[in-house]
């Protein structure tokens, strides 16, 4: 989805491992695409990049290969990234445009080289003053966090291909911590668990899909069942097979407890003052992954702190970009 912006001075950009998402003040959401650029493998050749990349995956003979080059938090290939940041910019932004700030949220782990790339990216597609914020930063300040507070507030933000757990407090990051699994890696754990024990071959989009609809990471009354469509991995014939919530919660198993031993871990190294306002307020979590039914009870009961799921957990990094510079200068106005 996307949509020409007529003019303004404040643009957001949320460079995920899934998705990208622009958003502009005053006009709202303008672009969300996927982070999914279609790459002719013997050229090099970029054929398409978002939407019409991913339509591509799986569809398309061997020659063409779909990357998704953000796909651990880190910059695997430049001049990928560099194609797809310009890209998405002016498919929204008009090309004489009056010095449009952008505000691009970026993965806490990324070197200053990379950071650099992704600066001279929006550079080049015409974005003279290009600020970069972590995306956790903006996700809190999305998620209407009170992050500027002498305060602790911990965000996790479940990605596609990576998890952060960030501690804020006034208004910088004390703590993060990735790790590179996210709600691909659950997709991914569903196809092996099927295979492995219903000898049924499913792909990724399948997968999701299971994940999406019946997958609940906290036991419940309301199990629900699926009818699921692959390929029978002994006789190559397509067959049917219906599964439930509790297997799926199986198949998830270690993507969960990893979950788990990384937010307590990020719970030990806090500052004890910032984690009691934690255990206060509670954990917040953010991204895709955060929409998985029953994970706040999951990783609520697994730490004895509660934990609310943001309003827009899938646009809450986005928006805080966008409304990072006006909060700055608000900021800067209160002191003195
Ligand atoms: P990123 O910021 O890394 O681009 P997103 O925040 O856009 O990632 O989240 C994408 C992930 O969220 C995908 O793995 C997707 O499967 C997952 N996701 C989206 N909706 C749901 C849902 N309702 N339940 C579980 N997972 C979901
Ligand atoms: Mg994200």
């Amino acid at each position: 989805m996307f949509k020409k912006i007529k003019g303004s001075n404040s643009i957001g950009i949320d460079l995920g491992t899934a998705n990208t998402l622009v958003y502009v003040k005053g006009e709202g959401i303008v672009l969300s695409e996927p982070s999914v650029v279609a790459v002719d493998s013997t050229t090099r050749e970029v054929l398409a990049i978002g939407e019409e990349a991913k339509r591509m995956l799986g569809r398309t003979p061997n020659s063409i290969v779909a990357i998704r080059p953000l796909r651990d938090g880190v910059i695997a290939d430049f001049d990928i990234v560099e194609k797809m940041i310009k890209f998405f910019i002016r498919k929204v932004v008009p090309y004489k445009w009056v010095s449009p700030r952008v505000v691009i949220g970026i993965p806490a782990g990324i070197t200053e080289v990379e950071k650099r790339a992704v600066r001279e990216s929006a550079q080049q597609a015409g974005i003279k003053e290009v600020y970069l914020i972590e995306e956790s930063l903006a996700a809190a300040i999305g998620a209407n966090m009170p992050i500027y507070e002498a305060s602790g507030n911990m965000i996790v933000d479940i990605g596609g291909g990576t998890i952060e757990i960030s501690v804020i407090s006034l208004g910088s990051m004390v703590k993060t911590n990735t790790i590179r699994i996210g709600g691909d890696e659950f997709d991914n754990s569903i196809i092996q668990y099927i295979k492995k024990v219903h000898n049924l071959v499913i792909g990724e989009r399948t997968a999701e899909e299971i994940k999406i609809t019946i997958g609940n990471a906290y036991p419940s009354k309301e199990s629900k069942k699926m009818e699921v469509k692959g390929r029978d991995a002994g006789n190559g014939l397509p067959r049917t097979l219906i599964i439930d919530s509790e297997e799926i919660r199986e198949a998830i198993k270690k993507e969960l407890e990893e979950i788990r031993n990384a937010i307590v871990e990020t719970l030990e190294q806090t500052p004890p003052e910032l984690s009691a306002d934690i255990i206060e307020r509670g954990i917040v979590l953010a991204g895709g992954g955060a929409l998985l039914k029953g994970l706040p009870d999951f990783i609520s009961k697994e730490t004895n702190v509660p934990v609310i799921v943001a309003d827009n957990p899938l646009t809450c990094a986005v928006l805080g970009a966008g409304r990072y510079l006006d909060e700055l200068a608000k900021i800067k106005q209160r002191k003195f």
